[in-house]
């Protein structure tokens, strides 16, 4: 164990301290200013520590944890690009950081929405974003009841059904049931595609529209889009485009070309703000000319995330038209690049050229054999965290038993691709030599396995009553 395991109030002594204030004038005890009922009875529980103390017991926990600024991160679905630290900057700017929600005429402000918005639009052939969701999946529910809204508005009150492919994200049918929605499946064909002949029969006057990534969550471009834009509007419904995988088409395809009439961004993965721990984040909403009325719908009574809005501003701006068209170009290389690398040693179920991420299934070479079990999708993540790397996404999607979801993005430069590739092959070869090196990874981390479950089910959130101090 070393020193800095210890909870912060375990390193408390009696009398130590990291302050000095300059003492009351009157005695507090006997200060008439308080009233009686409102004074403490007893010393708060702090910890009594010198500075130093809390300077490094901080820094250290601070270096026990992995962000995308202390190695690479190549998390399917997220997009954990590098945030350049002039967003940050601005973000903090006092200008911007002091403003209280409810302060008016702040024609700067304005002038951000009103340039963020044009932008926007200009990238996904929107006409118009409302900036109130605070993320991805918010912004889906806010995506939804719009649908829902303008159905009703013509008295098309029958359209209660979404269809949702069996690729999509678990945030897709959770938001559709939150709002009301019954959710229809549509199924994926051998090449990890929404199946046009699947979908035909499900299209009738109940349903009120599609939700559809593109690229889908297996990385793979949806090529018919255009067809299943005319089936879904021929009978009537709307095209939900989830925007979470809008990296590789930023400034070469639109969604609002491919025939969506209502999409969101994450604007925390494709416009670049720190997103590791949860938040905050932003998913404005774009839409069509005919449902611009519909952002009336009231999801949020504020307009959302600023700091985050700033971010992706500062990010387009600085890019320019022209190098904006580059991430999505070198994202898309760079995956396609570590596919190629790594397809003998991980089963690629998959296998034409991918966006900007793919999912390969499991290792080719477990080493399983008599009495000694193969290596998973969750050992060889797991043993990734000994070597420096974040692990992918793992299980996820749902439709391969261990897929794992490796997403580089384009602020990754080939010798940082060449490192991981090297490393994903060294374990590769460990599995097939030595698979329980990997039942028991990590070994160099502050913590090894954690029970999953339990944390997730019964956090221990307070120390109160299990320390002495
Ligand atoms: C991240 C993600 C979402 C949800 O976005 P949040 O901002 O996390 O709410 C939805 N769909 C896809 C494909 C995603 O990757």
């Amino acid at each position: 164990m070393k020193y800095y395991d210890k909870l912060i109030f375990e390193l408390s002594k009696e009398g130590r301290m990291g302050y000095s204030l300059p003492r009351p004038k009157d005695n507090l005890d006997t200060c008439d200013s308080i009233p009686a009922n409102l004074r403490r009875s007893e010393a708060p529980l702090l910890p009594q520590v010198s500075e130093v103390d809390v300077v490094r017991h901080y820094t250290n926990l601070s270096q026990m944890n992995f962000g995308v600024d202390t190695g690479f991160y190549p998390l399917g679905s997220c997009t954990m690009k590098y945030n350049p630290k002039i967003n940050e900057e601005i973000a903090s700017m006092p200008q911007f950081a002091g403003i209280h929600p409810l302060q008016k005429n702040l024609p700067g402000i304005e002038a951000v929405y009103q340039g963020l918005d044009s932008a926007l639009a200009a990238i996904t052939g929107m006409k118009h974003f409302t900036f109130k969701p605070c993320a991805g999946a918010h912004g889906e529910l806010t995506g939804l009841m719009i649908i829902r809204e303008y159905h009703m508005s013509r008295g098309d009150m029958k359209r209660t059904r979404i269809i949702v492919p069996d690729s999509a994200h678990g945030t897709n049918p959770a938001s559709a049931a939150v709002c009301g929605l019954e959710i229809v499946q549509v199924k994926s064909n051998a090449n990890g595609l929404v199946d046009v002949e699947d979908l035909k029969p499900l299209l009738d006057d109940t349903i009120a529209g599609i939700m559809m990534t593109n690229p889908n969550t297996l990385g793979l471009f949806e090529k018919d889009i255009r067809e299943i834009a005319q089936l879904v509007h021929e009978c009537g419904g709307l095209l939900y485009y989830d925007g979470a995988n809008m990296n590789p088409l930023i400034g070469t395809v639109r969604p609002g070309d491919m025939g969506f009439d209502v999409m969101h961004l994450n604007l925390h993965k494709s416009f670049s703000t720190p997103h590791g721990g949860g938040g905050p984040g932003s998913g404005p909403v774009g839409v069509c000319e005919k449902l611009v009325p519909f952002f009336k719908v009231n999801v949020s009574g504020f307009n959302g995330n600023f700091g985050v809005m700033l971010r992706a501003y500062a990010y387009i701006l600085m890019l320019g038209r022209e190098n904006v068209k580059m991430c999505g170009r070198l994202a898309t290389l760079g995956a396609n690049y570590i596919k190629e690398s790594l397809k003998d040693c991980y089963k690629l179920p998959l296998a034409q050229v991918c966006k900007h991420e793919f999912v390969f299934d499991g290792l080719v070479n477990d080493g399983a054999r008599e009495g000694v079990a193969g290596a998973t999708t969750l050992d060889v993540a797991k043993r990734l965290l000994d070597y420096g790397f974040h692990a992918p996404t793992i299980y996820f999607p749902l439709l391969f038993h261990q897929a794992i979801m490796i997403e580089p993005t384009e602020t990754e430069s080939k010798e940082t691709l060449d490192q991981f590739i090297e490393v994903m092959r060294t374990i590769a070869q460990e599995a097939a030599q030595d698979p329980d090196l990997l039942h028991t990874a990590p070994h160099n981390t502050p913590i090894s396995r954690p029970d999953e479950t339990a944390a997730a089910r019964n956090p221990i959130l307070k120390i109160w009553d299990e320390c002495a101090c």
